[in-house]
């Protein structure tokens, strides 16, 4: 393959679709994931022949084990974004452990296994890019969102952590904090919620997917060589600081 492969893990809607047509535009051959086969014949519809999409399930290590192997196939890989999360909202006095276990599984543990997965190689190819998708709220907390919170903050520390360990081998970890983004996600939103979060962003509008993509770019190309272990926030103004 005469291309760079880049992967992008949840990318048959929302941010992480944006984030791999950004990547391709980049020049990247795209490896994609989605949780059903529908989704992964998506993403294969929508890349053609700039990339390619594989069934991954975050929450299931086996389902991880599959997913980077099916990918190592293909060469290595030169960037990572583990964008793929998930939402299970309750107060804490209701929440259920099963709702805690998930998100965490699926937004921290999975992110830890792909990642894990993939290091070897990047290591040896002494260059690279990972990316972690967080959110506002790792940094912000939110009501109803013990779980969500938990795992996002846990990212951020995780990005922060391996950017120590493999800065000498060249290269960089960054997680991008998204604010509010008009997805699939944020549609399960009450409309009071949304009104709470609206009435606390400068810039007055939600964010689209593509805003947040532009990001990861930056943090993937060349030009962002020197910047490692650092939180990118994208929030239109929603938290500062
Ligand atoms: P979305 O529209 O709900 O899309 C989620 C993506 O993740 C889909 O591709 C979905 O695959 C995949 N996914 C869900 N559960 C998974 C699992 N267990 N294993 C593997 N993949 C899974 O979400 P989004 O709004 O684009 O969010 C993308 C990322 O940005 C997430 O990490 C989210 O936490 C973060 N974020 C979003 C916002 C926002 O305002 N939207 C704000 C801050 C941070 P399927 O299509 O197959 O279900």
């Amino acid at each position: 393959m005469d291309k760079k492969i880049a992967v992008v893990t949840g990318a048959s809607r929302g941010i992480g679709q944006a984030i791999a047509a950004e990547l391709v535009e980049a020049g990247y051959f795209v490896v994609a994931s989605a949780t059903s086969e529908a989704g992964v014949e998506k993403i294969k519809t929508t890349l053609g022949e700039n990339g390619s999409a594989f069934i991954l399930n975050l929450a299931d290590k086996e389902s991880c084990v599959v997913f980077n192997a099916s990918v190592g196939k293909l060469g290595p890989v030169a960037v990572l974004v583990n964008n793929a999360g998930n939402t299970k909202d309750m107060l804490m006095l209701r929440m259920k452990d099963e709702d805690w276990d998930d998100v965490i599984e699926t937004n921290l543990s999975g992110t830890f296994r792909v990642t894990k997965g993939f290091l070897k190689g990047m290591m040896k190819q002494r260059i690279g890019r990972i990316i972690n998708i967080s959110s506002v709220v790792g940094t912000m907390g939110n009501p109803g969102q013990a779980n969500y919170c938990a795992s996002k903050a846990g990212v951020e520390g995780f990005t922060r952590s391996l950017a120590y360990e493999i800065g000498s081998r060249n290269i960089t970890v960054n997680a991008v904090a998204p604010g509010f983004i008009a997805t699939d996600m944020t549609d399960e939103l009450t409309e009071d919620q949304k009104n709470a979060m609206m009435a606390n962003i400068p810039l007055g509008r939600y964010g689209n997917s593509k805003e947040v993509a532009k990001a990861v770019s930056f943090l993937a190309s060349d030009d962002a060589a020197y910047i490692t272990g650092q939180v990118l926030h994208v929030n239109g103004g929603l938290n500062m600081g």
